[in-house]
């Protein structure tokens, strides 16, 4: 694939980013999925998709998992039900991760995107020993299917995340970088967080957001436009380049209620991208 190649989050039947189609009419060739839903998650369907997605001349780069009863319509909220935080779904999320592993293997793509959810901040206690066991066990299972784990940026600073991925001890475990998070959640400046976390980013999201008003780490900032916010899009890219990350650099736009605004709002976040790599390549 070519160094940088603009992609968009995107969805099929279910989930997060936009819908497959504006893929396409923006002339995009590679996107992040988000896991279809799990009547979809068959050998038949994976086929099916593939087939359009051959039609249309978009890759797979990353499948992100995602589960029902996840909400992040606050930062308390998320913390009380993204991903395997939640004992009591712990191991049904697990086994549902499992799924989504094959399936993605059905399609083809080596990498699993996951928002985990808050790692716990004492390490010594047992909700802390439980989500590195999680992990490895998810870890163990991709592996077999020969794929790669991408944690989600936002909701730990960047020398916990460090901390955790040493914790957990595996070699297919990595990083999606998504600067805007960092600020969503009040978790450090994404530039320096970068640089630190910089050896195991193997995907992004171009996202922007600015600082909360209110306590940042319990109040949302505001997620804008790529390019409009405080992540500071030229010194992104810069940075990126600086860590040697070449792979594709996915658009993500989460305002689902406002299909037109957020084609719009893509469209000129790849203009953004397209001039910031014609001005520092
Ligand atoms: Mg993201």
């Amino acid at each position: 694939m070519e160094k940088w190649t603009v992609g968009v989050f995107a969805s099929i039947d279910a989930g997060l980013g936009v819908n497959l189609d504006v893929a396409r009419d923006l002339g995009i060739k590679t996107i992040q999925l988000h896991t279809p839903s799990k009547k979809s998650r068959t050998p038949e369907n994976a086929k099916l998709f593939l087939d359009k997605l051959n039609d249309y001349g978009i890759e797979v780069t990353c499948v992100f998992l995602g589960f029902e009863g996840e909400s992040y319509a606050s930062i308390q909220i998320t913390a009380e039900t993204v991903g395997f935080v939640p004992a009591a779904t712990r191991q049904s999320r697990l086994a549902e991760a499992r799924e989504i592993s094959d399936f993605t293997k059905w399609l083809g793509v080596q990498a699993i995107g996951s928002h985990i959810g808050f790692v716990p901040h004492d390490k010594e206690s047992e909700d802390y020993k439980a989500m590195v066991a999680a992990i490895q066990e998810l870890c163990d299972y991709l592996k077999s299917n020969g794929q790669n784990l991408h944690l989600e940026t936002g909701q730990e600073k960047a020398e916990a995340l460090l901390e955790f991925l040493s914790d957990v001890q595996r070699d297919n475990i990595f990083i999606n970088f998504d600067p805007a998070n960092l600020i969503l959640y009040g978790m450090g400046d994404p530039i320096g967080s970068l640089k630190k976390v910089g050896k195991y980013v193997r995907s992004v999201h171009c996202k922007d957001a600015k600082s909360t008003s209110g306590t940042p780490g319990v109040d949302w900032g505001c997620e804008v436009p790529f390019g409009q916010g405080e992540v500071n899009a030229e010194l992104f890219l810069k940075t990126l380049k600086e860590i040697g990350f070449d792979g594709p650099l996915t658009i993500e736009r989460e305002i689902p209620e406002e299909p037109e605004r957020q084609k719009k709002e893509i469209q000129q976040a790849l203009d953004l991208i397209e001039s910031i790599k014609t001005k520092i390549s």
